[in-house]
């Protein structure tokens, strides 16, 4: 058990050693609850902001937490089995309880733990568009997809619990003299229920998969075309820090790398298809400006951004199927 402590601190240095210092306990538990899996530590991003990175190969998305006076609120619920990780390690950060987790978009992978949360307490959130997302697709893709998860089926639930407190219209504010957070719906781009979350004083903002870094985003339920307008917003924000939905954290690359990755996709699949081609005959080499963000297969990009082309709607609007 010491060696693996003894591997971790070496591995994160600066903060953990910081964090260790103050909540050594719980950091060791922390450390033993999770060091094995290969959870990687919370990097504290401003004073009581922290962002704690999915492990990919267990389909988790990013976690932002925000410490306010009296409570702490997270960003995006996760699976379940990260829920119950990010509960265990929450006394690390913060003795607070967690008050509000916000869901940025509507996708398992960001809301499947919503009643887990509920059950320890919290209120779940999410603006308008995200619910209709759920009714929309829901109970189908928790028990097409969901329930191959361990996680998931241990619940014993048989649907996404809806977030209790829905946002209407495109912008809410939480605070409470000590911070402010505004959670803002910029418009379609992933989904159409995208929240963002912004802390204007800090200029921290997270995304969830409305800008992810590296090929790891789903073009399905997109309004591709309008999605890099949406991104120039958040742009206009003038972040210093951004926070995405799965890869690492950085600046304001990540919201102009993905911007740029979807405006190439759509032109080079414009050309295809002016030039009369559909399906399996589409090919699309890219810039290697988008390198980061292409995924192994990008033909599941292709077919949605062609049907969003062909069928002169938004892709997310169009039946499709998810795979
Ligand atoms: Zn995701």
């Amino acid at each position: 058990m010491q060696a693996v402590v003894a591997l971790r601190r070496r591995k994160h240095e600066g903060l953990t050693e910081r964090v260790a210092l103050r909540r050594g306990p719980f950091l060791l538990l922390w450390l033993l609850l999770t060091g094995l899996a290969g959870a990687q530590a919370p990097e504290q991003v401003a004073p009581g902001v922290w962002f704690l990175l999915g492990e990919a190969s267990k389909g988790y998305s990013n976690t932002t937490v925000i410490e306010m006076k009296d409570y702490l609120i997270v960003v995006d619920a996760n699976y379940p089995g990260r829920t119950k990780e990010l509960m265990a390690l929450m006394p690390t950060l913060s003795p607070k309880p967690v008050r509000y987790v916000f869901d940025t978009h509507a996708h398992g992978d960001h809301s499947y733990g919503n009643s887990t949360w509920t059950k320890a307490g919290a209120t779940t959130m999410a603006f308008t568009g995200v619910a209709k997302e759920m009714d929309r697709w829901e109970p189908g893709r928790w028990q097409t997809f969901g329930e191959r998860r361990e996680d998931v089926r241990a619940t014993g639930e048989h649907d996404v619990e809806r977030p209790k407190k829905i946002i209407a219209g495109d912008k809410f504010v939480l605070n409470d003299g000590q911070r402010e957070v505004d959670f803002l719906f910029l418009g379609w781009g992933h989904t159409p229920g995208d929240g963002y979350v912004w802390l204007p004083k800090e200029r921290v903002l997270a995304t969830g998969d409305a800008a992810v870094n590296g090929p790891r985003n789903k073009l399905a339920d997109a309004w591709i075309a309008n999605w890099p307008r949406v991104l120039d917003k958040a742009i206009a924000l003038q972040p210093t820090a951004v926070l995405p939905g799965h890869g690492e954290r950085g600046g304001v690359e990540i919201l102009s790398g993905q911007r740029q990755f979807l405006i190439d996709l759509y032109a080079a699949v414009g050309v295809e298809v002016a030039a009369g081609k559909r399906g399996a005959e589409i090919s699309v080499t890219l810039p290697a400006r988008d390198t980061n963000w292409v995924p192994k297969d990008l033909a599941l990009d292709i077919e949605s951004t062609t049907a969003e082309i062909v069928g002169k709607a938004p892709a997310g609007g169009l039946p499709h199927v998810w795979k």
